[in-house]
């Protein structure tokens, strides 16, 4: 299917609201019936039709049409967060005594719920490095029920062999779920490589403007029918019309704006490559990236976050250079028109910061929709007030 059929028509019934290219927001809780038996109908499978927007709701209607066929799914279903898309994505495939594999370092979310939540209903987690097939091979238990995936990692961009792994977990009969955010389905498709679930929050790309927060699950339609009558109406965490609205919105400029952030990422990276106060860069899609093979191979696309490493001596140095910058703010998240900077030290104590360690110099940048030069010259400014003119 066309992708610019998908984000301009599909799930769209124009006929029916005077014509409006732009989709109605449905904002109602609840819908009448008409009769007693629709009703029974209704009761017995929420998932058939409009009852209650807690369920279903003709505005979420159009997005999630849209989400299955860009991830090329049966069915997709959209909460109101990534971290409620995990959540209900991950409890509803795990019991009372069940091992869960996960790569190293998920999303923070899905980490804590790996460990705060799941132990408290006996759901142990096994992390694994994933860039070898074999870690994951040999952790696998009996009673491993799930392999959760994040290919790439948003800090250090680490990936996995999803096709590698998929086989794997077939042949063992384990579900697997992987955290499409970075790529989204334009620049990676893990439904077509095997993975049974494809998450990705929709805050970062999808919504592309920084104003709203969602998340995505895609499967096939028995797995989406189980989470839905589950996890997804007992949590309520079901996307608001408003919001879906919003998304739909982002949605009809999201490959304008990943070809537009995908150039300027590639002017910064060679920008920073280049720079002497750096000491390297990290992005999938640079021939110096450790499985720059394997991202070629299954990812059609890298943007947005790099990670860089600055020739620091003290943390001190770390926090002049975030601070003197001018226009890239410092914030968490990443996906919208905004470019953004993290470094890795906000997550050390002062005193536990080593300049010998490489990680601890590190500091993420998100590329948004400005003019690259305008970024190039913020992050000049702030190194020059940094390190000086010799440096
Ligand atoms: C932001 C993010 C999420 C969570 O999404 P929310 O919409 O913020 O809940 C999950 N995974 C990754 C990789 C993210 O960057």
């Amino acid at each position: 299917m066309d992708i610019s059929y998908i984000i301009n028509e599909l799930g769209e019934d124009r006929e029916n609201y005077y014509n409006a290219v732009a989709p109605p927001i449905i904002q109602t809780s609840n819908f009448r019936v008409e009769t007693v038996d629709a009703l029974k109908a209704l009761f017995q499978d929420e998932h058939s039709g409009y009852l209650y927007s807690r369920g279903l709701n003709p505005t979420v209607e159009i997005l999630r049409k849209k989400l299955a066929a860009l991830d090329g799914a049966e069915e997709s279903l959209v909460f109101n967060s990534g971290a409620s898309a995990i959540f209900c994505g991950i409890l509803a495939n795990v019991k009372a005594g069940d091992h869960i594999v996960s790569v190293d370092k998920p999303y923070t979310w899905a980490q804590r719920m790996f460990d705060v939540v799941l132990p408290r209903f006996g759901v142990t987690t096994t992390y694994r490095d994933g860039t070898r097939i074999e870690n994951f091979e040999r952790a696998i238990l009996p009673n491993t029920a799930l392999i959760y995936l994040e290919s790439p990692n948003s800090w250090d961009y680490k990936l996995q062999d999803l096709r590698a792994v998929a086989d794997l977990a077939r042949s063992e009969n384990i579900v697997t779920i992987i955290d499409n955010s970075y790529c989204t389905p334009l620049y990676q498709q893990p439904i077509a490589l095997g993975i049974d679930i494809a998450m990705q929050t929709a805050t970062k790309y999808i919504g592309g403007h920084s104003d709203t927060v969602g998340g995505v699950l895609s499967g096939t339609k028995a797995m989406m029918k189980k989470i839905f009558e589950s996890e997804f109406l007992n949590t309520g965490s079901g996307i608001q019309p408003f919001n879906a609205w919003l998304l739909i919105r982002g949605l009809r400029t999201m490959p304008a704006r990943l070809e537009r952030i995908g150039a300027t990422t590639r002017k910064v990276a060679a920008f920073l490559k280049a720079h002497r106060r750096v000491e390297g860069i990290l992005f999938p899609f640079d021939e110096s990236f450790p499985q720059y093979a394997l991202a070629r191979q299954q990812m059609q696309g890298a943007c947005g976050l790099l990670s860089f490493y600055v020739h620091a001596t003290s943390r001190e140095e770390i926090v002049r250079f975030c601070e003197s910058l001018k226009h890239i703010m410092m914030a968490v998240s990443w996906g919208g028109h905004e470019s953004l900077l993290l470094p890795k030290c906000a997550s050390l104590e002062p005193e536990q910061f080593d300049p010998a360690v490489k990680e601890h110099r590190m500091l993420r940048l998100y590329t948004g929709l400005e003019d690259p030069d305008y970024l190039i010259r913020d992050l000049e400014q702030a190194m020059l007030l940094t390190w000086g003119k010799l440096q």
